[in-house]
């Protein structure tokens, strides 16, 4: 239950700012000017405001769609992405927005169109390269899709351009609006994916393995594309029983003909980040396992990533091809 909504004057009449507060009827709704006055405010309290988010309402205007980092992709050669929404409803130990934002509300930009516009403008300007579009760079894609309806509205550009692909990213169970769609061979809904044990210590609010790997297999079975993300990769006691037991069972119970790819990543922050985060959870055994500082960046030591990553390559090629493996490396 969201208690309290802000909402920019300026698209108070919007008609998705009606379909949202639609939903929440119950909730107070505050008009405000910017949304950077309640999401921007010095001194919040990121922990306490997770507990009780509000959510926000605003304008984009500007940086719809970005290139993704380097090392970011699944074999196009240009790669962009874009959030309809900043932060998470769930609340995973290491995510990297809860360095990122003072604020654990929910901002939710309401001008879907403005970004199809620049969709279009870069799907033009790139007619000679293979272009992925990654969906929720600073959110999860899809968790809050029953309240948003983004990837909805966003399949009916890409049902325009079959060439471009599109990648939703999620840990959530949402499976509206595919299982009333006809599948589309260049979405690809990726999952991301780790031991439940370790994921049931980690993902906070974040749905099970067990039933992630549930609606993986029934999307796969009705036509859809699926990536498996398993990033990032957790160390710890039993680590290679335990990933192996997670691959064998995925692998094992989904159509494999519709894996579109996976990916590896390696647990890693930007050295400035990882201390924010640590001062919200100086207890936590992830922050107190094996990480140093590596070329700028807090992580494993490189042996650790690379035997953890070719452990879990090794295994999957027994089931998939070479090409449909990447390694995430930013
Ligand atoms: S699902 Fe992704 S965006 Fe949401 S809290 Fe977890 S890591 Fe962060």
């Amino acid at each position: 239950m969201i208690e309290t909504i802000y909402v920019e004057d300026a698209i108070q009449n919007h008609p998705k700012t009606k379909f949202i507060l639609n939903k929440f009827k119950k909730s107070r709704i505050i008009s405000i000017n910017k949304y950077g006055e309640i999401f921007n405010k010095r001194n919040q309290n990121f922990r306490i405001q997770k507990a009780n988010p509000c959510l926000i309402l605003a304008h984009k205007k500007d940086n719809f769609v970005l290139p993704a980092p380097e090392g970011f992709g699944i074999g196009s050669s240009k790669n962009f992405y874009f959030s309809h929404m900043y932060n998470c409803i769930y609340d995973c130990r290491y995510c990297f927005l809860q360095g990122m934002y003072s604020s654990a509300n929910y901002v939710i930009f309401v001008n879907f169109e403005d970004f199809d516009i620049s969709i279009k403008k870069i799907i033009e300007n790139n007619v000679d390269s293979k272009v992925t579009f990654f969906s929720g760079y600073d959110c999860d894609s899809l968790a809050l899709e029953n309240v948003t309806g983004f990837a909805k509205h966003i399949l009916s550009i890409f049902r325009k351009y079959p060439q471009i692909e599109i990648e939703f990213r999620t840990k959530s169970l949402q499976k509206e609006p595919f299982l009333s769609a006809k599948p589309m061979r260049n979405v690809i809904l990726a999952y991301s994916l780790m031991p439940e044990l370790m994921s049931n210590s980690l993902d906070n609010k974040a749905p099970s393995i067990s039933k992630r790997i549930s609606v993986i297999s029934e999307l796969a079975l009705k036509g859809w594309k699926i990536g498996l993300r398993f990033d990032p990769l957790i160390h710890g006691e039993n680590w290679k029983e335990l990933y192996k037991e997670l691959l064998e069972n995925i692998y094992n119970n989904i159509f494999l003909d519709n894996l579109h790819s996976v990916s590896f990543g390696s647990l890693r922050f930007p050295k400035r980040m990882f201390k924010d985060i640590f001062k919200l959870y100086p207890h936590e055994p992830l922050f107190t396992s094996p990480l140093s500082l590596n070329n700028k960046m807090i992580s494993y030591d490189i042996d650790i990533e690379e035997e953890m990553t070719s452990f879990c390559k090794n295994l999957s090629l027994k089931y998939i091809n070479e090409d449909q493996i990447f390694k995430c490396s930013i």
